[in-house]
Formats: C-alpha cells, sequence, structure tokens
C-alpha cells in the first residue's frame, strides 16, 4: 500500500465519523418535534379534562341560581298571603307556592345527582390527569436528553471536522481531487476499497483490464470501472 493510499484511508475513516455525526444530528431537530408534539397533545387532553369539569360546574352553578330564584320567589309569595284577606286568594297563592317550591324541589334533586357525578368525574379526572403528567415527564426528560446530545453531538462533529481537515492537509495529490470528486458524488462509503484479485471490493464486480493495470502501477489514482469507488493494491 503506497503512503497517498494510507493517507487517504485515514481521510476516509474520518470523513466516515464526520458524516455519521452529521447524519445523526440531521435527524435531532425531527425527534425534538415529535417529543414536542406529544407533549403539546397530553397537554390538550389535560385541558380538555378541566374543561370537562369546569362545563360541570358551571351547569352546577347555573342550578344553584334557578333554585335560589324559585326560593325567593316562595318566599316573597308567603309575606304576600300574609296580607291576603280573601279566602280564594289565599289558595290561589298557596297554589302558586306549591308549584313554586315542587319545581325548587326537583331542581334540587338534580342538582345533588349532578355533583355526585362531578365528584365521580373529578375522581376519573384525577386518575386521567396523573397519568398524562406522567407522560408529559417521560417526553420532557427525552427532549432534554435530545438537547444534551445533540449539543454532545455538536462539539463531537467540530472535532471530526478539524481532524478531517488535518487529514485533507497531510493527503496526497491527485488522490486527494480524485476522492473528494467521488465523495461529492455521494458514493456510499467506504470511497476507497482494496483489490480482490481483480474484482472490487466495494461493487464486488469485476474491474476492467485497464484499470487492473493501473492498479497494480499504483502511481495514480485507479477507479472502478462499475461504481466509481478509488481501488487499490493492498
Ligand atoms: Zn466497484
Amino acid at each position: 500500500m503506497t503512503p497517498a493510499i494510507e493517507r487517504l484511508l485515514i481521510l476516509q475513516e474520518r470523513d466516515g465519523r464526520r458524516i455519521g455525526l452529521e447524519q445523526t444530528l440531521a435527524r435531532l431537530p425531527l425527534e425534538l418535534k415529535l417529543a414536542e408534539e406529544k407533549i403539546a397533545s397530553e397537554k390538550e387532553a389535560l385541558a380538555a379534562i378541566a374543561q370537562r369539569l369546569k362545563e360541570m360546574e358551571v351547569r352546577r352553578a347555573a342550578l344553584d341560581v334557578e333554585i335560589k330564584d324559585l326560593e325567593e320567589k316562595a318566599r316573597k309569595y308567603k309575606n304576600q298571603q300574609l296580607s291576603v284577606k280573601k279566602n280564594d286568594e289565599y289558595q290561589a297563592i298557596t297554589h302558586e307556592i306549591e308549584t313554586v317550591e315542587k319545581a325548587a324541589g326537583e331542581l334540587e334533586e338534580q342538582e345533588i345527582a349532578l355533583m355526585l357525578e362531578i365528584d365521580e368525574a373529578k375522581e376519573k379526572a384525577a386518575a386521567e390527569s396523573a397519568a398524562h403528567e406522567k407522560t408529559i415527564q417521560l417526553h420532557e426528560r427525552e427532549v432534554a436528553a435530545i438537547k444534551e446530545r445533540e449539543g454532545n453531538l455538536k462539539s463531537e462533529l467540530t472535532e471530526a471536522q478539524e481532524d478531517t481537515s488535518k487529514a485533507e492537509a497531510t493527503a496526497i495529490e491527485p488522490f486527494l481531487s480524485h476522492y473528494k470528486q467521488i465523495r461529492e458524488r455521494g458514493v456510499r462509503f467506504p470511497l476507497v476499497v482494496p483489490m480482490d484479485v481483480n474484482m472490487c471490493s466495494g461493487c464486488h464486480l469485476k474491474v476492467s483490464g485497464e484499470v487492473e493495470t493501473i492498479v497494480r502501477h499504483q502511481k495514480e489514482p485507479a477507479h472502478c470501472n462499475n461504481c466509481g469507488r478509488m481501488v487499490y493494491w493492498e
């Protein structure tokens, strides 16, 4: 193996690490977004539970007001009755009082039923909310972990980029330029591969006799005529 190839192999290894880090980093925003979306939907579920309870309380408060109004009405009738002299008028007011009190009684029954319903709903809501809170905590920890990982990966990437630059600086031309061309074309790593007898070990196809001759001379970069990778003699 020539020094030119040796140095390219070092560059390739560092490049591989750098690209791997870049790809991992590129996936993180999506992971972060998914975790944040999960948190948002859990919070929506929590808000919906609270809203349901609130609506029940509003209904109860409205019933309360209606009952108090009816009771007030009954009180007024009773006061009115005190000053009534005629018997038929007295009977009419008695009838009104009974009607109003009956209505108030029915509403009170409704209110008691609703209060029981609210108690049950509160118990259920507490359990459901606790489950949602727990899930939120899990996702929040996940978000924190992703952010921490992102920070670590970024510093690792900076290091890997520096290592790559150093390896590029010591690489030998025209091998380096050829290597860069293959890299720019987005060929899958490894870009520099040994020959396996007369086969490219990158694509496992036989190279042409012409390429084989160049490889054996080891003077200039040789490329597999199938996949374009740089081939060398081990
Ligand atoms: Zn090949």
